[in-house]
């Protein structure tokens, strides 16, 4: 005859700690808590350590991922849920209260999660001033304007953010340097600052040359200093220079100058090496009106001195017409109605 489960009533094949396999399944605990391990979180930064450290964006989600990695659920248990809430009872201790339902029953338990605080290598690189590379941010023709600089500290901070997120935790500024004719910047990885150039040259054109230093050793191993020489191209689409003495209008820029002449037809690419003079911009010329013509020249009012003054004679405009002007100085510069 088989054995009768005391419990359920049915009959069974065996009879273990006086009870069936389903009843036993159903009242012995399918659940196990772990102490979890305290978690390490960087004071500088926020990042925690998971085998190597993180940046997290929010330490509960990492506090209920190690709650989770510590409750063992048999794997015959079934329907499992967990539920938890956390409370922080100090800046180094969270509570979680929570329970596991599983078999149809609930499985109550408490944790206390502790933290550890200290600072992850890349911070306490960054505190002592660690860098890889400097980039030094200068331009061909006149020093870097505020905006341009503005435009690449810009970039570090969406670039090098961004790489940090990626994992690159080195991607820090460690200082800036004002220096003369630009700036220097003092980047913790190399790599990062090879990325910032690359990004800065595809947004505002230049050219940039690489070289390297022994800095010491490290590990046994030669450690180079990298030094990036990022030129800008100083220049930007707009501008009127002199080139070879003769007016030019900048039409773009990238490793190189691409000009046309004010007067005259064709276009050429120029190395940004290439002295120039800038005398103004496009978008800052004004309108006069024309006093008379003759056969190579206009005569117009100086804007600002009120002067009359000849200026070479450009397409399609007479005697009573408007005329744009560049003011150079003393000088004004017509300019041809296709720039207007
Ligand atoms: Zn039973
Ligand atoms: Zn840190």
């Amino acid at each position: 005859m088989r054995p009768v489960c005391p419990r359920c009533g049915k009959e069974t094949d065996l009879l273990e700690n006086g009870m069936c396999a389903e009843c036993r399944l159903r009242h012995a605990s399918p659940v196990k808590v772990h102490t979890p391990e305290t978690l390490r979180v960087c004071r500088g930064c926020g990042a925690v350590f998971e085998g190597r450290w993180v940046d997290v964006d929010d330490i509960e989600q990492v506090i209920r991922r190690r709650v989770l990695d510590s409750i063992e659920v048999a794997p015959e248990a079934k329907d499992v849920d967990i539920e938890m809430s956390l409370a922080q009872m100090s800046s180094n201790m969270y509570r979680v209260e929570g329970k596991v339902v599983a078999n149809e029953r609930n499985w109550p338990f408490v944790l206390h999660i502790r933290l550890a605080y200290e600072s992850c290598p890349s911070c306490s690189r960054r505190s002592g001033g660690y860098f890889e590379a400097v980039v030094q941010v200068r331009s061909y023709a006149r020093s870097p304007t505020e905006a341009e600089l503005e435009r690449v500290r810009h970039t570090v901070d969406v670039l090098f953010s961004r790489l940090r997120e990626k994992g690159e935790r080195l991607a820090f500024l460690t200082k800036e340097e004002r220096v003369r004719g630009g700036i220097d910047l003092y980047v913790g990885s190399a790599k990062a600052a090879k990325k910032l150039c690359t990004e800065v040259l595809s947004q505002m054109g230049g050219t940039l040359t690489t070289s390297s230093t022994l800095a010491g050793r490290r590990d046994g191993r030669d450690v180079y200093r990298i030094t990036y020489a990022l030129r800008l191209p100083g220049l930007s689409a707009g501008d009127v220079v002199s080139y070879k003495g003769e007016p030019h209008v900048v039409v773009g820029v990238r490793d190189r100058v691409h000009l046309e002449p004010l007067y005259g037809r064709g276009s050429r690419h120029v190395p940004l090496d290439e002295p120039m003079d800038v005398l103004g911009k496009l978008s800052n010329v004004i309108s006069t009106t024309v006093l008379e013509e003759d056969a190579t020249a206009l005569l117009v009012l100086h804007p600002s001195t009120l002067t009359p003054v000849w200026v070479r004679r450009v397409e399609g405009v007479h005697a009573g017409d408007e005329l744009g002007v560049l003011v150079v100085g003393s000088e004004l510069l017509a300019i041809p109605k296709r720039y207007l």
